[in-house]
């Protein structure tokens, strides 16, 4: 496995008390392989991601009994060992390019550094590697791009050149915030095209955090649906899209427009009533609780049972399972 950790927990400062963001989540991702972690805003997934990075904001704190990428154990490295390891090993995009660059650098200045900071490489050398990294992205008039500074670019163009720039040292994993949100359908479209492809030619793990579904339908191999810091229900893409077990999932998928029935723009998303709750206390009881239609006496006092099922999904839920999947139990 390229990618694992067992156990994670984060939890930050709040009036306080510590907030537990990240509750005992596991991932496993392969090499070559897209995980979808899917969720409401405010679930944890951003603070899942920043835990991997180790870029968690100051006062969180992280606890794991494995946090592995290949042969590296990256709990017990020093800031030093891991900024050298960050966008070489393992590199993340974020939601808005503009966060992630330098407004005062050209987007040349920026690439070069990265790729002579972590190789050691030549300016010429580097150089060389930029153009042809935004050219592997679909930039067009990548020399001229080189000379640009970031609020030149549009939205898309940006987030095209921090693909380049996360992909400069081929990077083992690869981890992404919601790279498409702020982004037109269409863009949206081209970028995660350019970001599978490149994941999967270059045989990388991928951390894919979105809430939208139908961005996992395209690219996800894994699913695991997170639900106020926890993983609630996990497993293959098809599985868990066609036949979703936690009442959560269901929610999530049900709530998706279709493409027939309701008039464009009258089905609401998001439409499960209530919010993701924070969690101050370790409450080891559902976290849907409050918001689940189906709960049952035993949601009350006891911690969900964790389920595995024929189909390879994994679910957390007090809930008798169906039928045919709980026969062959
Ligand atoms: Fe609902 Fe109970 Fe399942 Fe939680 S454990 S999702 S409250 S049925
Ligand atoms: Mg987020």
């Amino acid at each position: 496995m390229l990618l694992q950790v067992r156990d994670l927990n984060v939890t930050l400062p709040d009036q306080g008390q510590r907030l537990h963001a990240v509750r005992g989540i596991d991932l496993d991702v392969a090499a070559g392989e897209t995980l979808c972690l899917v969720g409401e805003s405010g679930c944890g997934k951003s603070m899942t991601a920043l835990a991997l990075m180790q870029l968690l904001p100051r006062g969180a704190k992280l606890a794991a009994s494995e946090l592995r990428l290949g042969d590296l154990d990256l709990a017990s490295l020093s800031e030093k060992k891991l900024s050298g390891i960050r966008g070489r090993r393992i590199s993340m995009i974020f939601q808005e390019p503009m966060t992630a660059l330098n407004p005062v650098f050209t987007i040349g200045d920026q690439l070069r550094a990265v790729y002579r900071r972590h190789t050691g490489a030549s300016a010429g050398a580097a150089q060389a590697r930029a153009i042809e990294m935004l050219e592997s992205v679909g930039l067009t008039n990548a020399a001229l791009r080189m000379r640009q500074y970031p609020h030149q670019l549009s939205g898309g163009l940006r987030q095209r050149v921090l693909i380049a720039m996360a992909l400069m040292c081929e990077p083992e994993m690869i981890i992404c915030d919601e790279p498409t949100t702020a982004l037109d359908v269409t863009t949206q479209a081209q970028i995660l095209h350019i970001l599978k492809e490149a994941q999967v030619s270059r045989n990388m793990g991928m951390i894919f955090i979105t809430h939208d579904l139908g961005v996992v339908a395209r690219i996800a191999d894994q699913v695991a649906v997170m639900y106020a810091g926890r993983i609630v229900e996990r497993g293959p893409r098809q599985s868990v899209l066609r036949t979703p077990i936690h009442p959560y999932t269901k929610g999530l998928i049900a709530s998706v427009p279709k493409p027939q029935g309701d008039k464009p723009g009258t089905a609401r998303l998001a439409s499960i009533p209530g919010n993701v709750p924070a969690f101050h206390q370790a409450d080891a009881r559902c976290p849907f609780l409050s918001r689940c239609a189906l709960r049952m006496e035993a949601c009350f006092t006891e911690p969900p049972p964790i389920r595995q099922l024929p189909s390879g999904q994994q679910v957390s839920c007090h809930l008798p399972l169906p039928a045919q999947e709980a026969q062959s139990q």
